[in-house]
């Protein structure tokens, strides 16, 4: 990949790295307000909003970490390589989605190794 493009790149990652930390402060703020105040039906939906709002937090968490660690590799020089391996990842996998941190093979050992313990979760309970 050319070094403008990743630049580009860089500029971009940074921009969502800073929507969705104002976002996440804002709904914080969401959080943290009060729903005993309210009456019964304010507060039952006080409830599910908080709950969509930290699923959300969650997600946007996680997204949180890989921009980070995106830009992290970038600055380093190691924007292609692999995360795990340190071979270098497809260019048509990162030109498809510039937050990949691993070639396909160790992407798909990861996806493997989730979907496992996934169920061994579900063997537990
Ligand atoms: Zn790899």
């Amino acid at each position: 990949m050319r070094k403008t493009e990743v630049a580009k790149r860089q500029k971009m990652f940074e921009a969502q790295r800073l929507l969705i930390l104002e976002d996440s402060t804002r709904i914080r703020e969401n959080l943290v307000s009060r729903p005993e105040d309210k009456d019964e039906v304010d507060q039952a939906n006080a409830y599910i909003e908080q709950s969509r709002l930290m699923q959300w937090n969650d997600k946007a968490r996680k997204q949180l970490k890989n921009i980070e660690r995106v830009l992290e590799k970038i600055q380093k020089n190691e924007y292609e390589l692999c995360d795990s391996c340190e071979e270098e990842i497809e260019p048509k996998r990162l030109a498809a989605n510039g937050l990949t941190l691993f070639c396909i093979q160790c992407q798909e050992r990861l996806d493997h190794q989730e979907r496992a313990m996934r169920g061994a979760r579900h063997i537990v309970h």
